[in-house]
């Protein structure tokens, strides 16, 4: 579904990534692990165009969706809105909109976005609420809603786009502790049912049984990348190595 090529980010004279290639196939939960630093939420903002890659090709569904040199691409605003919305993001913060209940949030990409009709809307809204188990809090405002509960409603607002892949940077680790593993189980859930994902976290124990392939970012290249066992059990870098006696 998705395919980076030569990967390119720089910030003034700071080279964040140099040079990644990456693809994440159709259903595939592709996670994504690296000390702080080391550029990964970079890569994610550069797969939807937040961040404008200073070289390199991106391409969604087999269909380059940018490529840029220089730092330029070649698209307008509104053909940048609609790239966004094929890729779903969660982000650490969840910033819903206070002042709507949990359902108009997710009806919100829909209807603004989409243009979706009221019908439509509704429809989607309430699945994925449903989706993510919170269809019973579909009138409750974001401030009634443990923080679990927001991140789940965030997940289903990106849901609600309908896009072609989801993509999370670190969506767990603003929690209380006994509120992860709730969004990790709605993660899982998505996984199983053959949603394309790449996903960046420090919970190994859900990167080992979720994930179909792991990459080890480091210092903005990929270092070492294989099955979960191959990367979280034997790995074979130094940099791994250290990285993962830190997470455990
Ligand atoms: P963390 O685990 O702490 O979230 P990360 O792997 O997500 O780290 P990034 O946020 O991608 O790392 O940052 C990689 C590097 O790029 C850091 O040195 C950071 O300071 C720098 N950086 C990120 N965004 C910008 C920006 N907008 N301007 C300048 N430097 C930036
Ligand atoms: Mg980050």
């Amino acid at each position: 579904v998705l395919r980076i090529e030569g990967l390119h980010k720089s910030f003034a004279e700071l080279e964040v990534l140099k040079g990644i290639d990456l693809s994440v196939d159709k259903g595939e939960t592709v996670v994504l692990l690296g000390a702080s630093g080391s550029g990964k939420s970079t890569l994610l903002r550069c797969v939807n165009f937040m961040e404008i890659p200073t070289s390199g090709r991106i391409h969604l569904e087999g269909k380059a969706i940018g490529s840029a040199r220089n730092g330029r691409i070649a698209y307008g605003e509104r053909e940048l809105t609609q790239l966004r919305s094929r890729v779903g993001m969660v982000f650490q913060h969840f910033n819903l909109f206070p002042h709507m209940t949990a359902l108009e949030n997710v009806m919100e990409g829909p209807r603004t976005v989409l243009k979706c009709d009221a019908s439509e809307c509704r429809r989607r809204g309430e699945k994925y609420l449903d989706k993510v188990g919170l269809g019973w809090k579909a009138d409750a405002y974001p401030a009634q809603l443990s923080g679990g509960q927001q991140q789940r409603i965030a997940i289903a607002r990106a849901l609600a786009m309908e896009p072609e892949i989801m993509l999370f940077d670190e969506a767990t680790s603003a929690l209380d502790p006994e509120l992860v593993g709730e969004v990790l189980e709605t993660m899982k859930e998505l996984a199983e049912e053959g949603m394309t994902m790449l996903i960046v976290t420090h919970e190994l124990g859900f990167a080992y049984t979720v994930a179909d392939k792991v990459l080890f970012l480091s210092e903005g290249s990929i270092l070492e990348q294989g099955t979960p066992a191959e990367v979280l059990t034997y790995p074979r870098q130094d940099a791994t190595k250290n990285f993962l006696r830190g997470h455990n």
